[in-house]
C-alpha cells in the first residue's frame, strides 16, 4: 500500500520512519517533506494552506491512506475534502478539529460534558475583558480564541498586564491578525503531560506518555518555543492515574463528540496539567504532537498503520498498542536566534555518525537540500532521538549522537528530562 503524508516537520518525519516500518507498506509518500525525510520517502511539494492543492496531489496519488500531520489543513478541512472523494484519511474533520481550532469551542463543551478543566471566560471586546479580569485572581492567563503556533497564550501577573496582553491580542499587535474572541482563564499549577490517544470515533487506546519541554532555556527560562524536547517514559504515569484519565478526560470527550455528531477520529492530544485537585485539561490538539511524536513512535512496538487503519475503521477496541518498556527522549537541535529570527541554509555535518549511537534516530524538522547537501531551514532543525531501558540511557545517547552533529549557530537545552531525573534522585 502507498501511504501519503501531508506535513513538512519531525513529527512527519517520525511518522514516514514508523510507517514504512509496516509490513504492509510498499511506499511512501511526504508533501511537502523536508531534507531528512526525502532520505526516506519520496517528497513532493504542497502548499499545506492549500486544500484544492492538496486535494489534486491525492487524486495524482492514489494513496492508500493519507495521514494529516499538522493542525491547519486539519481546521481547513481537508479530512472532508479528501473523505467526499472517497479517499482514505487519518485525521479529524474539520468540526471534530475544532476541539484544537477554538479555545472557545473547547472550553465550553469541556463544561457542558462536566471534564475537568480551569475555570475561564470568552471575552468579544475590551469592556467584556476587563469586566471579566475583575472577577479572576491573578496570575491568569490570556488565550486568544484560534489556531496561533503556540503564540496565543499568555500568562499575567497582574490584572494590568491581563489587560494589555488582551487589547495586544484584540488589536492583532501580537500574532499580526486580530483575535475575534479572547479567553480569560484561572492559572493552574502543577506538572504538565501530553497524553495523546488513537480515537475512532467511539473507542479510545491511549500511547505512552509524554513531556515536552515549551521554552528555549535550561531550567524553564525565556520565551516559548514549539518544544524543545521531550521524553515519554512508564513511571510519568502510574495505571492508576492513566485509567483515571482515561475514564473521566478522554472517554468522556469521545462520547461527548460522537453525541454532538461530530466523532472524532484521529489523534486526541489532551494537554494536561497534574493540579493538587487532580488532573486538569489545558488544551486539545487533533493531531500528533511535536515533538512528542518522534519519542512516542520510537517506543511503538506495534504496526502504527495497522493502528491508524483500525482507528478509521472503527476497530479500535480490538487493538492493544505495544509499547518497549523503558524510554525515550527527543532533543532539539535549533538554529541560533530561534524562537525569535535566524539564519538559514548552514549546512547540518556529523548525522552519519549521529546515527550509529545505538537506539538512536535523527529526525529532520527544518532541513533542505542543497547541491545535494543537507542545510538548515527552519528554527527547529533536527529533533535527536534515542529509546533505552532507562531515561536516563536514553538521554546520554540523544546527547552521544547530538555531540557528533554540527551546524552554524547550533543551539539545545542540556536539561531535557530535569524534572524526572530530579525526582529519581
Ligand atoms: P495551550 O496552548 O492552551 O496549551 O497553552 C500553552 C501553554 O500555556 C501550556 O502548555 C501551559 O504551559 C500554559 N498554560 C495554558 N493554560 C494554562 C493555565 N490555565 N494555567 C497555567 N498554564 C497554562
Amino acid at each position: 500500500m502507498k501511504v501519503l503524508i501531508l506535513g513538512a516537520g519531525g513529527r512527519e518525519h517520525a511518522l514516514a520512519w514508523a510507517v514504512k516500518r509496516s509490513k504492509r507498506v510498499t511506499e511512501v509518500v511526504c508533501a511537502p517533506g523536508n531534507g531528512g525525510i526525502s532520505q526516506i520517502a519520496r517528497c513532493v511539494p504542497v502548499d499545506l494552506k492549500d486544500v484544492d492543492a492538496m486535494i489534486r496531489l491525492a487524486e495524482e496519488e492514489k494513496p492508500g491512506l493519507i495521514i494529516v500531520g499538522p493542525e491547519l489543513p486539519l481546521s481547513l478541512g481537508i479530512v472532508d475534502a479528501l473523505e467526499e472523494r472517497g479517499l482514505r484519511v487519518f485525521g479529524p474533520t474539520r468540526a471534530a478539529a475544532m476541539l484544537e481550532s477554538s479555545k472557545g469551542f473547547a472550553k465550553r463543551f469541556l463544561q457542558r460534558h462536566k471534564i475537568p478543566t480551569a475555570d475561564y471566560a470568552i471575552c468579544n471586546n475590551a469592556a467584556e475583558l476587563e469586566k471579566a479580569i475583575g472577577i479572576f485572581h491573578a496570575p491568569m492567563v490570556i488565550k486568544a480564541d484560534g489556531l496561533a503556533a503556540g503564540k496565543g497564550v499568555i500568562i499575567c501577573p497582574s490584572r494590568q498586564t491581563a489587560i494589555e496582553a488582551a487589547q495586544s491580542l484584540f488589536t492583532g499587535k501580537l500574532l499580526g491578525e486580530a483575535a475575534q474572541q479572547v479567553l480569560v482563564e484561572e492559572f493552574l499549577e502543577g506538572e504538565e503531560i501530553s497524553f495523546l490517544c488513537l480515537s475512532d470515533g467511539k473507542h479510545v487506546a491511549p500511547l505512552a506518555p509524554a513531556q515536552d519541554h515549551k521554552c528555549i532555556g535550561e531550567g524553564d527560562t525565556g520565551p516559548n518555543t514549539g518544544g524543545m524536547g521531550v521524553y515519554s517514559t512508564d513511571a510519568m504515569l502510574e495505571p492508576a492515574m492513566q485509567e483515571w484519565i482515561l475514564r473521566h478526560i478522554a472517554e468522556p470527550t469521545v462520547r461527548g463528540m460522537a453525541e454532538e455528531d461530530t466523532p472524532f477520529v484521529g489523534v486526541l492530544y489532551c494537554g494536561l496539567m497534574m493540579t493538587a485537585r487532580g488532573p486538569q485539561v489545558l488544551e486539545f490538539n487533533a493531531r500528533f504532537g511535536d515533538p512528542e511524536t518522534q519519542a512516542i513512535l520510537l517506543r511503538l512496538e506495534s504496526d502504527l498503520v495497522e493502528a491508524l487503519e483500525a482507528s478509521i475503521d472503527g476497530r479500535l477496541s480490538e487493538t492493544e498498542l505495544r509499547w518497549t518498556p523503558g524510554a525515550a527522549a527527543c532533543v532539539i537541535a535549533s538554529s541560533a536566534g530561534y524562537p525569535g529570527a535566524y539564519e538559514k541554509g548552514f549546512p547540518i555535518t556529523g548525522l552519519d555518525s549521529a546515527a550509529r549511537v545505538p537506539g538512536v534516530q535523527v529526525f529532520h524538522s527544518g532541513s533542505a537540500l542543497a547541491d545535494g547537501k543537507l542545510v538548515t531551514a527552519g528554527g527547529r532543525v533536527l529533533g535527536v532521538t534515542a529509546v533505552a531501558p532507562s531515561l536516563e540511557e536514553a538521554l546520554a545517547r540523544a546527547y552521544q549522537a547530538m555531540a557528533e552533529i554540527h551546524f552554524d549557530g547550533m543551539y539545545f537545552r542540556r536539561d531535557i528530562g530535569h524534572r524526572a531525573l530530579k525526582k529519581k534522585k
